[in-house]
């Protein structure tokens, strides 16, 4: 974490809702998030907090009862002579963001069937990703094919080239999906749940094999998952999303080891061990998630939250940082507020996990 860090994303005062039936849905509520070249960021929280939505809107992915109110994405990249630009992706044409996309971005969704299509071989698939992007043809368009299957540890490689998806094991087609993604040469990579889908065993392998392709190309990796185990193992900086909003954020490190947000340490203290016995929590949060066709007042965690002072059910509280790197939106850490530690069975845990480097359960 040096000052040589470059940002490739700069999210701001995201606001994204769905018109239903029953209402408006405010699914995203201001997020702001910031990716930097050759990192990889994780947003986690708990299922419907809108991670999928925020992340979207970077492919301008949006379903025709979605409407964006606000926001800006800062997209940083070099352009083919080399030259920085910087462009707003909220104010490019479908045009120019499927041109920049081609070029820069890439994501792999949780089901690996739904972004390969059945009536293909892999071949086909991986070649047509690579006519749109390059200039590559013939031999050494075939070459490149089996370059990436390699690159993402397949083997028997011609075979699986002329194989269809459905010949494919879930775990083998996911790893087609990340050839694909990688294709394009992206400087940004999106896995919304990429191992979601799949059984532990390869979940586990495939994360590997996108922290290994992390690393060897210094690409930067927004990553979401609800597993705070796999977080744990592959991610630089932590968002924690709760109902539309990004309640904290820093380091890997300031997030485990020292959250402060009272939904972070929910989150901490639900996640099980393995160490102790394997089905072991420490809690569970109580209650559910707020209705996001109502109007949120307040911190949208204060009916859950153990910890709320009367302000939290009032009114909105501001990001207070803590660190450089780390900041948390909760009253409890405004200069009056009470002082309130995270509850000491967390503590006891966490001063656990920092000795023994813990292992998470996926
Ligand atoms: P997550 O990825 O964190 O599980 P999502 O980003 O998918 O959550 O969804 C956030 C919220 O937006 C949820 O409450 C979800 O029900 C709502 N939502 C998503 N897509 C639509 C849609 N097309 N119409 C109405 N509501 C939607
Ligand atoms: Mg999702």
């Amino acid at each position: 974490m040096d000052g040589r860090r470059s940002r490739i994303v700069r999210m701001r005062n995201l606001k994204v809702s769905f018109k239903t039936a029953n209402g408006c849905v405010h699914a995203v509520r201001g997020v702001n998030l910031d990716v930097y070249h050759g990192e990889t960021v994780a947003i986690v929280g708990e299922s419907g907090s809108g991670k999928s939505v925020t992340v979207k809107q970077i492919m301008g992915i949006r379903s025709h009862n979605e409407i964006v109110e606000d926001g800006t994405i800062e997209f940083t990249y070099k352009d083919k002579e080399g030259t920085p630009k910087t462009v707003d992706l909220m104010k490019l044409s479908d045009r120019e963001l499927t041109q920049l996309k081609g070029s820069h971005i890439a994501m792999v969704f949780q089901d690996p069937l739904t972004s390969l299509d059945p009536t293909m071989t892999i071949e086909r698939q991986l070649a047509e990703s690579l006519i749109l992007h390059t200039d590559l043809r013939g031999e050494a368009l075939h070459a490149r094919c089996i370059e990436l299957l390699d690159m993402v540890g397949i083997t028997d490689i011609e075979a699986r080239l002329k194989s269809y998806p459905h010949q494919l094991s879930g775990g083998m087609r996911q790893r087609v999906v990340i050839a694909i993604a990688l294709s394009c040469n992206p400087d940004l990579l999106i896995c919304d749940e990429p191992t979601t889908a799949l059984d532990v065993t390869i979940q586990a392998r495939i994360l590997e094999l996108i922290l290994e392709v992390q690393r060897k190309l210094g690409i930067a990796v927004i990553f979401i998952t609800h597993n705070l185990g796999v977080v744990a193992k592959v991610a630089d900086f932590v968002n924690v999303m709760y109902a539309g909003k990004i309640v904290e954020a820093g380091t890997a490190e300031e997030v485990f080891f020292d959250p402060r947000h009272p939904y972070t340490w929910g989150l901490l203290s639900s996640m099980p061990s393995v160490n102790a016995d394997r089905s072991s929590r420490l809690y569970t949060i109580k209650g559910n998630p707020p209705n996001m066709l109502n109007e949120i007042t307040g911190d949208a965690f204060a009916p859950r939250n153990p910890f709320a002072l009367d302000i939290d059910f009032v009114k909105e509280p501001p990001a207070f940082p803590v660190s450089e790197t780390h900041w948390a939106a909760t009253w409890l850490l405004d200069p009056r507020a009470p002082h309130v530690e995270m509850p000491q069975q967390l503590r006891e845990r966490i001063a656990a996990m920092k000795e023994e480097g813990e292992e998470v359960q996926a």
